[in-house]
């Protein structure tokens, strides 16, 4: 072939290039892609990382039980049609816990789930347990949430069921239900061998994912109260001081039905 045929080909070939991108752009569907429209947003946070490498045990860190932990979960709601995820990290960096939440908040997440490891003083001490953060109200869903990650977990792993927990933390700086599952004791030696296990890994994750999955299903039939309220717009909040006798927000949050709080 001639250097005028060279040409010709590669002209041709350019044509046909930008003719499959050109369509292929139009084909993009506007707003949302098609495959997150309509999914619940659910945020999973391995706790620690990086410089932080939370209870130790020799050589054994939390942040790595955490991480591989929220990797399973992720990988097992991934083929959730209703479910896409969102981590706090990636990959074994320190993320301060205000960008955790910023990060979950700014995605659009319903809900928040942190995974970590406990430790003790005392080895004998084992199980799992669920946090919720003290000043969060009996109404609040995070409770709920809790409860039924609680109770999945310990049926799914078999572990001591220690129940659910309050402190007071940074989860109360979140609108969505925020909990923390202490996935088991890296100080008490044969649950750290459990928890250092790929198999009773997928166990702590298939207990995680029906909690969720419970959670989620209650929730259809418990919608947030700002759903439920579409009449409180974002405008009212900027709007002159004659709108002071319009319920506030935090009223209609007590009509919701009350979880069972646990006991002490
Ligand atoms: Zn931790």
């Amino acid at each position: 072939m001639n250097k005028r045929g060279y040409i010709a080909i590669a002209v041709i070939v350019l044509l046909a290039a930008a003719a499959v991108a050109y369509f292929g752009f139009l084909r993009q569907p506007a707003g949302p892609s098609a495959s997150t429209k309509g999914k619940i947003l659910v945020a999973l946070d391995a706790g620690h990382g990086g410089k932080d490498p939370g209870a130790t045990s020799g050589d054994y860190t939390e942040k790595a039980i955490n991480f591989a932990i929220v990797k399973k979960i992720q990988s097992l709601l991934a083929s959730d049609p209703q479910i896409r995820t969102i981590t706090t990290r990636s990959v074994d960096v320190f993320v301060p816990l205000e960008e955790r939440i910023r990060i979950a908040q700014d995605g659009g997440a319903s809900i928040y789930v942190s995974v970590h490891v406990n430790s003790f003083t005392q080895s004998d001490v084992s199980g799992v347990e669920t946090w919720v953060d003290t000043t969060r109200k009996d109404s609040d869903p995070s409770w709920t949430l809790a409860a039924m990650l609680q109770d999945a977990l310990s049926l799914s792993t078999g572990a001591r069921n220690r129940g659910i927990r309050t402190q007071e933390s940074y989860l109360q700086r979140t609108s969505m239900p925020a909990v923390t599952v202490e996935v088991g004791y890296i100080t008490n030696p044969s649950e750290r061998t459990q928890l250092l296990d790929g198999l009773y890994q997928d166990k702590i994750a298939a207990g995680v994912v029906t909690g969720i999955r419970q959670f989620l299903a209650w929730r259809v039939t418990n919608p947030p109260a700002s759903s439920a309220t579409p009449a409180t717009t974002p405008t009212k909040a900027t709007a002159p001081s004659t709108t002071k006798t319009t319920t506030p927000a935090t009223s209609t949050t007590k009509t919701t039905p009350t979880s069972a709080k646990p006991k002490p």
